[in-house]
């Protein structure tokens, strides 16, 4: 069964690209297949795992506007089991080009639906805004996911979305999207300021606030610079560590819900594997 999630924040720089990448490529390392959409014009996933938009000749553009398949532009990356489906520079255009168009806020849902069943896990790399790129995601998507960067304003405009995502459901665009958790980002928990950040997010949203949290980590920023997901830059830095965390909090939330499986305790839960076969 394939699972689609949009990671959706319409602020920019609060992790939603960093968390696209590093669990998308988690996911892969526990054997799932997985597809990582980059709808953010900016490319920076695409850009993250190693296909740059200006070397890209095909993207998630020409599918969206009907020139292509989904299959048709899909693109392998360092790590075994995950694609990439790239941005390229006519992204930018896209929104625009879809004002008139027919379907214009299913066309990636009907794109992915395709190509169903080829993957286990679609991650959608939201750009920061609430417009049609991200309308499109969250019509195609099963869930969202929601960085919050652990710092002052985190809150700020999070209303804003958690509105969107009703319209969405209840206007019918996609009557089944959840709130499939909120992730905190960038947590430096030397500082009051992010633990109070933390705290607040957990007495609001309590269990939709994901256990993992990302601590602040500079391998994490450096990783992009060399087109890699951190676990294949720096697989025993905290910041893998904390991503590979979140990825089995996923599979552990999402697929065991449905079987109605007890939590595992965390002391229980797989030994994380890393690349080259070792153990963190
Ligand atoms: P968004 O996609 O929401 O705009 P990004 O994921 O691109 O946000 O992150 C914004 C910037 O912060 C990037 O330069 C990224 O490398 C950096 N960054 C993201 N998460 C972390 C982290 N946990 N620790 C350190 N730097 C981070
Ligand atoms: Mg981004």
């Amino acid at each position: 069964m394939t699972r689609v999630f949009a990671i959706s924040n319409q602020k920019g720089g609060v992790g939603k690209t960093t968390t696209a990448i590093n669990l998308a490529a988690a996911l892969a390392l526990e054997d799932k297949s997985v597809l990582l959409i980059d709808l953010d014009p900016q490319g920076n996933a695409s850009s993250g795992v190693g296909h740059p938009k200006a070397e890209v000749r095909r993207g998630i553009a020409d599918v969206i506007l009907g020139f292509c398949d989904l299959g048709d532009v899909l693109l392998a990356t360092d790590i075994d089991g995950l694609h990439l489906a790239p941005a390229t520079r006519e992204l930018v255009g896209v929104e625009v080009e879809l004002v008139d168009a027919d379907h214009r806020e299913f066309r990636l849902r009907s794109a992915i639906q395709q190509q169903a069943g080829d993957y286990d896990y679609v991650i959608l790399d939201c750009p920061p805004s609430l417009g049609l790129l991200t309308v499109n995601a969250l019509a195609a998507a099963d869930g969202v996911f929601i960085p919050l960067q652990a710092e002052y304003y985190a809150m700020e405009g999070l209303g804003e979305l958690l509105r969107a995502i009703k319209q969405i459901r209840r206007g019918g665009l996609n009557r089944k999207l959840e709130r499939s958790g909120i992730l905190l980002t960038m947590v430096d928990r030397r500082t009051r300021l992010a633990r109070d950040v933390c705290d607040q997010a957990r007495a609001v949203f309590g269990g939709e606030v994901f256990d993992a949290e990302i601590p602040r980590n500079v391998r994490l920023g450096e990783a992009p610079s060399f087109g890699k997901p951190i676990h294949a830059y720096d697989p025993l830095c905290r910041g893998a560590i904390a991503y590979s965390n979140l990825a089995l909090e996923v599979i552990q939330r999402i697929e065991h819900a449905d079987e109605e499986v007890p939590d595992v305790p965390a002391e229980r839960r797989p030994t994380l594997r890393v690349i080259g076969g070792g153990a963190a």
